[in-house]
């Protein structure tokens, strides 16, 4: 391997842009005994596993014990298998059930066929029997599916809360009463608002389970987070006390190389100074990508949209081509989740035996299905966490042979902050999952369902939490659940007509689109959510669609349609926006550390958001061409927000500077808000900002972060916690950047809907000393 990074460091483009080179060793497996049922002993070695690691024995002892476990360990370290064996085990000894619930589709499918396989082995009759019960299926097959009565039933967070728990009486008796194990697999996907959806939808699954006298343990298969039990626990309302944990990877593996590869800063042909900006991440991708698989190395380049893989895939293979390898070029394609299942599956067949060379890929291959492994990963740009670099990264590596990871930067903070302090990544613990089951926005649908499926009664606040009792009385007077007083206590009953999971959809929020309409073609080419159709299909927007470029020449909000026409854009658009927050409820209050006058709370608030114009950017220069205004509809979020309010003689002592006091609190907001990520599983466009002078509220100076979800998914709560080493971290990410006076890799925001303007990068590095170091 140190031959290849020195055949690196000969490339024509090399500049220096290793940063930084790190070894994870290998080491060889630990295999353990474990008595297995002869008939599942010998299923599983005519596919092939004669023996089994020690985390997946382990796995199985605490599952046998009665236990619940949450395996977190990387990719392709054989967790499956840690609840495969007492999932069959049961449904050998006493035909109970299996209830396995997957993010996509795609693991699904992959899970299904490894787990019919080794039914299949145990032969006719052994009355294990696999089924996924999924969307991809047509309601003759669901209904196949049901009288079959499967061991081990397989399906999505949308299912369960579409297709099965509004039926659980009627069609699924036989399930309920006989399940004994759920497995949530890829427990960190959820997050956020869905994360906070699934965590309702699996209180409405354990609410049933009672109601059948039914008490499966449950197992959940994790990446490496910071908080796997915890975050297990606020998923499946287990409590933390339950789970065992299983974090130690038994498996083989084999060195692994990583490399920081930082782009060279822009030079010569365009006189930026110091301008911070730098030679783009995906064209040193490209480079790289290619080079290596010319070499003969097996490489797969994660990059974030699947635009992008589409197209750098493309390029690759005309590259490839261009040299003169056409075999080669042949074997290089991109894998995104858009594509059909059988491309899918032809893909992942052809990593698996080495006729694919290269791939391009969006965080699609992050998930558990079986590729085998490849010989380098290549990141185009941070992938936003340290879990995802990780399971990322996890795709490199063939048995013990050493493999190469290289994470190549974009200019953003955090992919910067690695490359200045590699150290910040390599000891750094990874990041916490977050999600709210309390959220206020997500409740009541969840409750309605659950009346639906099954009365309510007041014990049921121990399932829905302590706003329970006070939004059933909300439910009720608004007639959406009826009230019966019986001899065995109140019960709710849903009053409304139709059905409630069909109002609510687990992977969105509000429901209101915009349809994109393209007049060359004639044709609708997709739709877009209300708030993110006013940011990006106003009128005067340049959008990108499959490769091609827009403009919107009018956002119809009458019809709900924006009107686009291919065109050639060499600028691109960005709105700007006027913010006003007001707190309608301040539930903590805490002061920093370091400086006892520095009030932080957590509160309930309203942000008010009126997108009052847009700016043209040149293309390649960011350079601002001009603006226009827009007069569109004031967007309105009831969220929740940490905020810290600035005492008084830090900023009389800030306004003794030189400069402008905003730019110092505004350049310290944008900060904080892109190192947010460092310790929580999130992007940074997941949450907002607001710094002000003067507001009404605190009668002072005042930096908001809020979540950007109504009702908030948790994010600036565990932020309220953690405010102390998050301003920590901010300041040395941005005194720790080279550039002059701001610049994309500390201060700027792409996000910003004030154009970047004022920002006084000194000044917030004088604010944050304020705050840490007091004299
Ligand atoms: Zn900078
Ligand atoms: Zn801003």
């Amino acid at each position: 391997m140190d031959e290849t990074l020195d055949w690196l460091r000969s490339r024509p483009y090399y500049e220096g842009q290793l940063v930084a080179h790190e070894v994870t060793p290998g080491r060889p497996a630990e295999f353990a005994r474990i008595d297995l049922n002869p008939r599942l002993d010998d299923a599983l070695a005519s596919t092939g596993i004669d023996q089994l690691y020690r985390h997946q024995t382990t796995a199985i002892e605490t599952i046998r014990d009665g236990d619940n476990v949450v395996l977190a360990s990387p990719t392709a370290s054989g967790k499956s298998l840690g609840y495969t064996v007492p999932a069959f085990e049961r449904a050998l000894d006493r035909t109970a059930c299996t209830l396995y619930i997957g993010p996509q589709v795609a693991l699904i499918n992959d899970q299904e066929e490894t787990l019919d396989t080794l039914a299949s082995e145990l032969g006719f009759g052994s009355g294990v029997q696999v089924a996924q019960y999924t969307g991809r299926l047509s309601q003759p097959e669901k209904r196949a599916v049901r009288d079959r009565q499967p061991t081990i039933l397989l399906t999505t967070p949308d299912m369960l809360h579409f297709g099965i728990l509004p039926h659980a009486h009627r069609l699924w008796d036989w399930f309920m009463t006989r399940l004994e194990l759920v497995v949530i697999d890829e427990v960190h996907e959820y997050r956020g608002v869905f994360g906070s959806h699934v965590a309702l939808v699996l209180r409405r699954l354990n609410r049933l389970c009672n109601r059948f006298d039914a008490d499966p343990q449950v197992v959940c298969c994790s990446a490496t987070i910071r908080n796997p039990i915890e975050h297990a626990a606020a998923i499946t309302a287990a409590p933390a006390a339950s789970f065992d944990l299983v974090d130690t990877d038994t498996s083989a593996t084999g060195p692994t190389h990583w490399t920081f590869w930082n782009p060279p800063e822009y030079s010569g042909d365009r006189d930026w100074g110091d301008s911070g900006r730098r030679r783009s991440n995906h064209v040193e991708t490209k480079r790289l990508f290619v080079d290596l698989v010319e070499r003969g190395y097996q490489t797969v380049a994660f990059t974030q949209a699947r635009q992008a893989a589409e197209r750098y895939a493309t390029e690759s293979a005309d590259e490839l081509r261009d040299r003169g390898d056409h075999d080669l070029a042949l074997a290089v394609t991109a894998y995104q989740a858009a594509l059909s299942r059988e491309r899918r599956a032809t893909i992942e067949t052809g990593l698996h035996d080495g006729s694919i060379r290269g791939v391009w890929s969006t965080n699609a291959l992050e998930l558990g299905v079986d590729i085998g492994g490849l010989d380098v990963v290549l990141l185009d740009g941070y992938p936003g966490t340290r879990m995802a670099t990780h399971q990322q990264a996890g795709r490199a590596g063939r048995g013990t042979d050493p493999s190469l990871v290289v994470l190549l930067a974009g200019e953003d903070q955090l992919d910067q902050y690695f490359m200045a302090d590699p150290d910040a990544f390599f000891k750094g613990p990874p990041e916490r999952a977050i999600v709210n089951p309390e959220n206020g926005h997500l409740l009541p649908g969840h409750v309605l369902s659950a009346a639906r499926e099954n009365w309510l009664r007041p014990a049921d606040d121990r399932h829905f939490g302590p706003t329970f009792p006070g939004l059933v009385a909300d439910l009720e007077s608004a007639d959406r659940l009826e009230r019966r007083d019986t001899r065995d206590g109140i019960r709710w009953t849903y009053g409304g007509e139709g059905s409630p999971q069909q109002d609510l959809n687990l992977r969105s929020i509000g429901d209101r689109t915009i349809t994109l309409y393209d007049t060359s073609a004639d044709t609708v080419i997709g739709t877009l959510p209300f708030d993110d159709a006013l940011r990006d299909a106003h009128r005067g927007a340049v959008y990108h669609h499959q490769g091609r470029t827009f403009v919107v020449t009018d956002l119809d909000l009458a019809r709900d349609m924006a009107i686009l026409e291919p065109r050639h854009a060499d600028f691109y658009t960005r709105v700007l926006h006027d913010k006003e927050i007001t707190v309608t409820r301040d539930r903590e209050t805490t002061h920093l550390d370091t400086q006892e006058d520095c009030t932080v709370r957590f509160a309930d608030v309203t942000m008010e958001k009126r997108i009052t114009g847009f700016e043209r950017h040149d293309t390649a220069s960011g350079e601002s061409l001009g603006r226009e205004p827009l007069d569109l509809p004031t967007l309105t979020l009831d969220t929740t927000a940490l905020y810290l309010v600035l005492p008084a003689a830090i900023e009389a002592a800030l306004r003794d500077r030189a400069g402008e006091f905003l730019g110092m609190i505004h350049a310290a907001e944008h900060a904080m808000i892109a190192m947010f990520p460092l310790e929580l599983l999130c992007d940074r466009r997941d949450i907002g900002g607001l710094s002000t002078p003067h507001h009404p509220h605190t009668g002072a100076s005042t930096i908001f972060i809020y979540d950007g979800y109504p009702g908030g998914v948790g994010l600036t709560r565990a932020g309220f916690d953690r405010l102390q080493s998050l301003l920590v971290d901010t300041r040395s990410m941005v005194a720790a950047c080279g550039c002059d006076d701001g610049c994309p890799a500390c201060v700027q925001s792409p996000h910003c809907g004030n154009a970047n303007e004022p920002l006084d990068k000194a000044g917030a590095v004088a604010l944050f000393d304020h705050l840490l170091e007091p004299a």
